[in-house]
């Protein structure tokens, strides 16, 4: 009986689904960035990233997927609900993460810059605010984080080869396609 278990209703087994969602952010070339919503051990909301495909700054993970366990449960208060996301919410999503009252945030990768769950500052734990989120951080940090690392150095590397070779849909392709050939001004 030396078998391991998968606890399902372990914080590294719901991460899993959120990292499921960030797999799915990272094929459709957005922000790698994933989210569920947990209540009585059971997985109500589902999202990942969405800010390009929707073009909407507001289309975070957290955002989207708190939409949906309102809509899950009928109820805007999910003050029995834990939130899983892949990187650590910036002040947006802290902000709606109070507001909808979720009782617990746990997330991966920090993000020292812009992080609200404690980086860079602590919106979700702010004294004067009607609410506070226990916060749990780093679960599955390291594979939270190779993913947004391999995100970045792969846009880093499609910028250099576009200032190398120029843009993709640039003066070579109007050759091909019989424009004029004249170089488009170009920085
Ligand atoms: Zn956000």
């Amino acid at each position: 009986m030396d078998e391991p278990i998968i606890d399902l209703h372990s914080d590294a087994y719901f991460m899993g689904e959120a990292l499921r969602q960030a797999a799915r952010a990272y094929e459709a070339d957005e922000v790698p960035v994933g989210a569920v919503v947990v209540r009585a051990g059971r997985i109500i909301a589902r999202a990942f990233n969405q800010v390009e495909l929707l073009c909407d700054a507001t289309a975070h993970a957290e955002m989207l997927a708190l939409t949906q366990a309102e809509e899950a449960t009928g109820n805007w208060r999910l003050t029995d609900c834990t939130l899983y996301v892949t990187k650590e919410p910036c002040p947006m999503c802290a902000g709606a993460l109070v507001h909808t009252r979720v009782q617990r945030v746990v997330f991966g990768a920090s993000d020292p810059k812009g992080g609200a769950a404690g980086s860079a500052m602590n919106l979700l734990q702010f004294p004067t605010l009607n609410h506070r989120c226990e916060i749990t951080a780093g679960v599955r940090e390291a594979e939270c984080r190779a993913l947004l690392v391999s995100f970045f150095s792969e846009r880093r590397a499609e910028r250099k080869e576009e200032a190398r070779d120029g843009p993709r849909n640039g003066a070579r392709h109007s050759v091909r396609n019989g424009a004029d050939p004249t170089p488009s001004a170009e920085s």
